[in-house]
C-alpha cells in the first residue's frame, strides 16, 4: 500500500516501484488523499481549471492518475490498479502551501482531524492487509504541508491498525537522497530549452547515508515514463525521456532507482531484513 497526498505524487515519488511490485504479481493499492485542486497547470489547455477559476482541476486529476496507473500496471499479470481516495473521492480538498489561502479551507487536508483521518486510512489498511506500507519521511519528502499530514496520519493509522486487526509487517518512508539526485542532475545533457538546470533537485533533500532501501527500476522505466504523462497538466517529460520539469520549469531527473527508509518492522516479518545497512533491495525482504 501506497500513501500519497495528491495524484501525480504516487508516479513521480514511486512510480518505478509502483511498476515493479506489479509485474513481479503482487497486489498494490494505491491511496491518494486529496484531488490535487491547487496544483498549478502547465500550457493553456487545461489551465481554467484551476481553483481560481472553474475549479474542476481535482475531477480532471482523478482521470490523470487513473491514467497513470493503467501505465504502471501495463505489464502486470493481474488486473489494472484503479484510484482509492481516502474517505472517498473529494473527501479531503488539496490545501495548497501554508501560507495560501487554500489552506484555510476548512475542507483542506490540513484541518481534518488526525486521528479521525487515522481511523478511516486504519479501516482501508484493515481491509487490505498490506505486507508493506510505504508513506512520507517526517518532512513530507518535500515540505509540502499535505505530505507532512500524509506521514502523521499513516504512522497513527498503522498504530491504529495494530492495536485492531493488523499488524503492518514493514513501513517504509520514500526518499530522494540529496547528493544522488544531484549527481544525476548533473549528468543531464539535452535539457529542454526553457528549463531551469540549477542542480538543486526540488526533491532530493534526505541524507544519502540514512537510506536502507534501493529499489532498481530500470526495467520499467517506460511505464514510470507513460505514467508521468498521464499527469500532463502537472508534468512535462523530455523528449528524450531522460527529465521532466513541474509548473516551475525546474529540470529533475528520471531516476532509475527508488529510495526508501525502512522505519518499522513488526513481529510479523523476519528479525532483519537481509543486507541491512543502506543495500535493501526488495520491499518485502524478510517476508
Ligand atoms: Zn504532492
Amino acid at each position: 500500500m501506497f500513501v500519497h497526498a495528491h495524484p501525480d505524487d504516487e508516479t513521480l515519488i514511486t512510480g518505478g516501484t509502483i511498476a515493479r511490485c506489479l509485474r513481479e504479481g503482487a497486489e498494490v493499492q494505491v491511496v491518494t488523499c486529496t484531488l490535487g485542486e491547487e496544483g498549478e497547470v502547465i500550457g493553456d489547455e487545461y489551465a481554467l481549471l484551476c481553483s481560481g477559476e472553474a475549479d474542476q482541476l481535482g475531477g480532471y486529476r482523478i482521470l490523470e492518475l487513473t491514467r497513470a496507473l493503467e501505465a504502471l500496471s501495463a505489464a502486470a499479470p493481474g488486473p489494472t490498479v484503479r484510484p482509492t481516495f481516502l474517505g472517498g473521492a473529494g473527501r479531503f480538498r488539496d490545501s495548497g502551501m501554508a501560507d495560501m489561502p487554500s489552506s484555510k479551507n476548512p475542507r483542506a487536508f490540513v484541518n481534518a482531524d488526525i486521528a479521525r483521518v487515522a481511523a478511516t486510512l486504519s479501516e482501508l489498511i484493515c481491509a487490505f492487509r498490506p505486507h508493506v506500507v510505504v508513506t512520507y519521511d517526517p518532512d513530507g519528502t518535500y515540505g509540502h504541508p499535505d505530505h507532512i499530514r500524509v506521514h502523521a496520519v499513516t504512522h497513527a493509522a498503522i498504530d491504529h491498525a495494530a492495536a485492531t486487526e493488523w499488524d503492518v509487517p514493514k513501513l517504509y518512508w520514500a526518499v530522494v537522497g540529496r547528493e544522488f539526485a544531484r549527481t544525476a542532475t548533473e549528468a543531464l545533457r539535452d535539457i529542454p530549452a526553457g528549463w531551469d538546470d540549477s542542480p538543486e533537485s526540488g526533491l532530493g533533500r534526505y541524507p544519502d547515508g540514512a537510506i536502507t532501501t534501493r529499489i532498481d527500476v530500470t526495467c520499467v522505466l517506460e511505464e514510470k515514463r507513460s505514467a508521468m504523462r498521464a499527469h500532463a497538466t502537472q508534468v512535462s517529460v523530455s523528449r528524450d525521456g531522460q527529465c521532466y520539469a513541474l509548473s516551475n520549469s525546474i529540470v529533475q531527473p528520471i531516476l532509475a532507482e527508488e529510495q526508501f527508509v525502512l522505519v518499522r518492522v513488526s513481529s510479523q516479518a523476519a528479525p532483519a531484513p537481509p543486507g541491512g545497512g543502506g543495500d535493501e533491495t526488495d520491499l518485502f525482504a524478510g517476508l
